[in-house]
């Protein structure tokens, strides 16, 4: 009996969602009867590949998208559907561009150094109205909004809702909150090994949203949708650990508690930092976020410099504890495959090359930009960011030239 076919069995599942993201991040999907799940598991779902932000053609051969049974997810709010994350294949080849091929192939360079990458992710969203224009929640205008307990209990039906289906998908949620903008939510998930946070990521976008709308509302991810407000970061928790289960980014002899070997992925996160921004923001919506000016709450919350600190906020890169490094610099546009293979990628670099990523700042740089020739400033443009992808050859090499320039052909046209 084929793995889909068992599993339909074991849960009742009437339907399964074979589902892939695209370059831009989009979930697509086709719903396979349970019937002819054991024929499509081995065969795959055929998708016209021109239908999809993949950068092909209509006159390409079908994308074949074959399912990972290891992702299998059961929607909570529909349990007779199980969602699977699938590998896209044309003409009997892996589709180079594929978003969660490009993270395996990552964290298979970081295995071969026998190194698993482990990672948590922080998709801030906002609750907006039916139609996605106002703010849900008309009585939520505080200025200072963030942890508004009023709030986020007249938001209490949803949140409630996403918490527990998060606690039966077994993603161990541990907090939800009322973030810095009005309107704006967050809510934490247990860290895990990165594929599985890559799926969990893109399967709750589509849960936020889904049971959003069945409430009445809709859920925005987008990187700054009100100028005036904090935008929605998607912040990345991360680190590396070894075949014994050792956190290898931990050292308490070390600064901030860290080992050699974190310092050398945080020289290579600052080194190819302009080149990572085309991923890590991709819209030009996403400039809006990282160089916008103060919003009523008193700070972006988003990093302006290429820079880290200690426990501080102000930076794109915070060393929150001795057991990991915080990259702020995504927001809610990042596919979530992509977003991580490239910040491994610049990691590895790091690694392989011993970088040094120079004394940490202990500034507040919201008021106390750096100075002088070592300042390095982000991208104030999507057209900066893609030009210095463009020229980045050691990151373009690590996720290859297929795909790079299907995406840069992308997101230069949109
Ligand atoms: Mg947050």
């Amino acid at each position: 009996m084929s793995q889909l076919a068992r599993f339909a069995n074991d849960h009742g599942i009437r339907n399964f969602l074979f589902s892939f993201s695209d370059l831009f991040g989009v979930q697509r999907a086709k719903l396979v009867p349970a019937s002819a799940a054991a024929k499509l598991e081995a065969d795959g779902a055929g998708f016209a590949g021109f239908a999809a932000w993949l950068d092909m053609t209509p006159a390409d051969p079908d994308v074949l998208a074959l399912p990972d049974p290891a992702s299998l997810t059961v929607l909570p709010w529909q349990p007779e559907v199980a969602w699977v994350a699938c590998t896209l294949q044309v003409n009997g080849q892996v589709l180079e561009q594929s978003p969660r091929t490009l993270l395996q192939r990552q964290l298979a360079r970081a295995q071969a150094l026998g190194l698993e990458f482990r990672t948590g992710v922080e998709p801030e969203f906002f609750l907006l109205d039916a139609n996605g224009e106002a703010i849900a929640d008309s009585a939520d205008r505080q200025s200072k909004p963030c942890y508004d307990q009023l709030a986020l209990m007249r938001h209490y039906p949803l949140i409630s809702e996403l918490m527990e289906a998060m606690e039966q998908l077994g993603w161990g949620p541990y907090q939800a909150d009322h973030e810095d903008a009005n309107g704006q939510f967050e809510i934490n998930w247990t860290f895990a090994e990165a594929l599985s946070t890559a799926d969990r990521h893109a399967f709750f976008r589509v849960m936020v949203r889904s049971l959003a709308e069945r409430q009445g509302l809709s859920a925005s991810f987008q990187p700054k949708p009100f100028r005036e407000l904090t935008g929605n970061g998607c912040h990345l928790h991360l680190s590396l650990w070894d075949q014994q289960g050792r956190n290898a980014f931990h050292a308490p002899s070390g600064a901030c508690g860290l080992s050699p070997l974190a310092y050398q992925f945080l020289g290579g996160l600052l080194e190819h930092a302009p080149a990572l921004c085309a991923i890590t923001n991709p819209t030009a919506n996403s400039y809006e976020r990282l160089g916008g000016s103060t919003t009523t709450s008193g700070a972006t919350w988003s990093p302006a410099w290429i820079s880290y600190g200690g426990n501080n906020r102000t930076h794109m890169v915070r060393l929150p504890d001795d057991q990991r490094l915080e990259l702020r610099l995504a927001d809610g546009d990042a596919n979530p495959y992509l977003l991580q293979a490239a910040v491994l990628a610049a990691g590895l670099d790091g690694i392989e090359r011993q970088l040094n990523p120079g004394p940490r700042s202990d500034a507040n740089l919201y008021t106390d930009p750096p100075q002088g020739a070592a300042a390095r400033a982000l991208p104030s443009t999507l057209a900066e960011a893609l030009e210095a992808f463009s020229a980045d050859s050691v990151l373009r090499g690590a996720l290859g030239e297929g795909f790079c320039q299907a995406y840069e052909h992308l997101r230069r046209r949109s």
